[in-house]
């Protein structure tokens, strides 16, 4: 869920569904999006007309000390050693991770491009069933333990939250709709891929799920989403992954989180054939021509054009065009030709 650059990694509808089997932490964590959202449209308002100068991308934890509240106590800065707060280190180490693999991959400096801090925000409220990305820093609730665990150490939530914050400075992808699924598919894309790098997973045994390490034995399900069965990964899992399912109706931003099924099909469909590494440049290379308002039809003509153009320039492997076309038209995403 995302509102106004509020970007949560649980949907609405699966703590709906959790608030009403009884889940009171659920409900709260539910009911606390509003808040948290509405305080910070002050800060955002700010953070788009600063000007800022090319920094490192130096990480800085803060503690919420169980408060609803963020930058409470500065734990952990760049370079300081481990402290006793396993949090605290797992998500200092997991945000270096993945900073790291964007510089390394793309020379990308920090979620910006221009080095701006990674900040994180641990211990987040009660019991807090959520972690949240809002514009210019990360926040990770503790779960409630009942049926959420340790979102700060899920390196693939940890990716997709970050993962926000990229496509916010490089195409700022309208969170609603069709752009707003295709924010979110480019979550999931860069989440898994990073979780198969952190795990060092070779593309058989990886699980292309999100999330499977944030729920508990008690959760009906195994993760959040699943980007190579969309639709299978809990009780409340209602994503598509055929364009003849397409979600139209006005739940969860117009369906952000439901029709992203669709393209993350077409995308794991292409990784199994051609790779993660070069899915993971063709994708980011198409993020970056992407802006606010593109649709699915959108995104498919920018991927294959950039397939193309990276295939001219041996970038990536020569059956990748018709590798990506291929996927694409599997759920039902069809290139109409003039
Ligand atoms: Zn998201």
């Amino acid at each position: 869920m995302c509102i106004n650059n509020h970007c949560f990694i649980i949907p609405p509808h699966i703590l709906e569904e959790l608030a009403k089997r009884g889940n009171a932490s659920c409900k709260k964590t539910l009911n606390d999006t509003h808040r948290i959202y509405q305080k910070r449209n002050t800060v955002l308002n700010h953070l788009l007309q600063r000007e800022i100068s090319e920094a490192k991308g130096d990480r800085f934890i803060y503690d919420s000390e169980n408060q609803y509240k963020q930058r409470v106590t500065l734990s952990r800065e760049e370079g300081n050693e481990a402290i006793e707060d396993f949090t605290v280190n797992e998500a200092y180490d997991n945000s270096g991770f993945i900073r790291d693999y964007f510089k390394k991959n793309f020379n990308l400096n920090s979620t910006d491009g221009k080095g701006m801090d990674i900040i994180s925000n641990v211990h987040y409220g009660e019991k807090y069933n959520n972690a949240y990305w809002d514009g210019d820093e990360m926040t990770y609730g503790d779960g409630d333990g009942v049926e959420f665990q340790n979102f700060a150490s899920a390196i693939d939530v940890v990716a997709h939250e970050l993962m926000h914050g990229v496509t916010q400075f490089m195409a700022n992808l309208e969170y609603r709709s069709q752009s707003g699924a295709l924010n979110e598919h480019f979550s999931d894309v860069f989440g898994t891929i990073i979780k198969q790098k952190y795990l060092k997973q070779n593309i058989e045994e990886a699980d292309w799920l999100i999330g499977d390490t944030v729920v508990t034995e008690n959760f009906p399900g195994v993760a959040i989403r699943s980007m190579k069965a969309p639709g299978t990964a809990n009780d409340f899992d209602n994503q598509p992954d055929h364009m003849d399912n397409y979600y139209s109706g006005s739940s969860d931003n117009h369906g952000v989180h439901i029709n992203s099924g669709i393209p993350n099909k077409a995308f794991y469909l292409s990784a199994i054939e051609i790779g993660i590494d070069d899915c993971a440049l063709i994708w980011f290379e198409t993020l970056k021509v992407l802006w606010r308002t593109a649709d699915f039809n959108d995104m498919l003509e920018k991927v294959l054009e950039m397939t193309e153009q990276l295939i001219s320039e041996n970038k990536v492997c020569n059956t990748a065009f018709e590798t990506v076309t291929r996927s694409f038209s599997s759920v039902g995403l069809i290139k109409v030709t003039a």
